[in-house]
């Protein structure tokens, strides 16, 4: 199975219980646009560079499309339409005023120099920047690309279509982004992660968390929840993982990677696999990195009671099926990392109102979206007796189909 097909199967779940007619669920799941652009650079060595580069256009119909860009060797057209699809439900959960996008280039980041990173990004919007805009599609940062990305992004953007910083998301904050942008997904994750806890009378404080993946996303998680008295147990990046039972201090953790740019080699703790990290012994476990990493056995293996989905599509749907079984709850990804998209959208907003807000109102606003979001789908899920996931996408796609028929076919 490919991720596409993995995410229609959780679309096929929900549009079962919702009795969609079969030409609706295909409008649903078919993306409006897909651009595949070639990407010639010079690189350093004065040789050329040849990329392909993704931009997945999925569903418009509650506002423009909106979703990350992905720098990453297995970026490919598949993936690109599954993550597209995903925005569009995920906009939906946290009801925000946009629709879904994806794209990327397959590339590996860390083999390129910044002056190359910054070539391929110019050509790559050189080569999309009709199609983008603040009122058409919103790129943003995701797995290798940040924030000096984005910048390189607008101001490409700018050559062609004059002043527009709400072209694209998650800029520095001195360069038109918002502040709490950067935090902001691990900030959600925790947040979702205490609401869910709650449900089972359990607190942050005390509670172990293993968290695979130490980019952006799982670094803010584990600091947001370490300051919330939470236990974090075990940490991984793609170098390997450490564990300590007792709860790593993430201060001293970050003051190692950012000299050491690897989670491997922390001294405070014992070094290990990101196979041992999955199969740990923690209450919670947060993947943070990329996606399908459970399949069936992998699932079989997690002694945790709880998943908070934290990367997009860490989940097969056989793996989702046998912590069903289990009875482990999966907090979905459609939910669980949406913070960045939230804020994301105050960005975009600041942008056109050219007025910045504080970062107190900024995550106030997040929670009260992110929780909003959560109580809808907690409670749907207990009236229907269906996964956390499967009620995700039933408000989703009621949400989505509705602007559909409200604004015509
Ligand atoms: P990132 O590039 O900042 O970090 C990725 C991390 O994963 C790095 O620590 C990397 O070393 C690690 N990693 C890579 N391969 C690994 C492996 N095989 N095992 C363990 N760790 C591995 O990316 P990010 O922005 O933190 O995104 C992580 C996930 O969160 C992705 O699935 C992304 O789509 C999702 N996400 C990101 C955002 C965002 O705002 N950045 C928003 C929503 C969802």
């Amino acid at each position: 199975m490919q991720a596409f097909e993995a995410t229609n199967h959780y679309f096929d779940q929900a549009a079962k219980l919702l009795d969609l007619t079969e030409n609706m669920r295909t409008l649903m799941i078919t993306p409006d646009r897909e651009l595949r652009v070639e990407i010639v650079i010079e690189l350093d060595s004065g040789q050329i560079g040849n990329f392909i580069g993704y931009r997945v256009q999925h569903d418009n119909a509650r506002g423009p499309f909106k979703g990350g860009l992905r720098y990453h060797p297995h970026v490919d057209q598949d993936e690109a339409r599954s993550l597209a699809s995903l925005m569009t439900w995920k906009t939906a959960v946290v009801d925000l005023p946009f629709g879904g996008g994806k794209g990327g280039v397959n590339c590996d980041p860390n083999k390129l120099s910044r002056g190359e990173l910054e070539r391929l990004t110019r050509r790559f919007v050189q080569q999309i920047h009709d199609f983008i805009g603040p009122d058409k599609d919103i790129p943003a940062p995701d797995v290798g690309t940040d924030g000096q990305v984005m910048a390189w992004i607008m101001n490409e953007y700018t050559k062609y279509h004059g002043f527009h910083p709400a072209v694209v998301t998650g800029k520095p904050v001195e360069f038109h982004g918002s502040e709490g942008r950067e935090a902001a997904t691990g900030f959600g994750v925790a947040l979702v992660a205490r609401e869910m806890l709650a449900t089972m009378n359990r607190r942050i404080a005390g509670t172990r968390f293993a968290i695979q993946g130490y980019g952006n996303v799982g670094s803010h998680t584990a600091r947001s929840l370490f300051e919330q008295g939470g236990r974090i147990v075990a940490v991984s990046d793609a170098y390997g993982a450490v564990f300590n039972p007792n709860g790593i201090d993430i201060p001293a953790l970050d003051r190692h990677v950012a000299v050491n740019r690897k989670v491997p080699g922390f001294p405070d703790g014992e070094a290990g696999t990101n196979e041992q990290l999955l199969t740990c012994e923690t209450d919670v476990l947060i993947p943070a990195a990329l996606g399908g990493v459970f399949d069936a056995e992998a699932a079989r293996g997690v002694r945790a009671q709880l998943i908070v989905e934290a990367a997009n599509s860490p989940t097969w749907p056989e793996a989702d099926e046998v912590f069903q079984s289990r009875g482990i709850p999966v907090v979905p990804d459609i939910l669980a990392n949406a913070g960045g998209v939230v804020v994301s959208y105050f960005e975009w907003v600041q942008n056109l109102q050219h007025f910045r807000w504080p970062l107190e109102q900024i995550q106030r606003e997040e929670e009260k979206r992110l929780v909003a979001g959560f109580k809808s789908i907690h409670e749907l899920a207990m009236k229907k007796g269906t996964s956390l996931r499967t009620a995700a996408f039933m408000l989703a796609i009621s949400r989505v189909g509705r602007a559909r028929i409200l604004g015509g076919i």
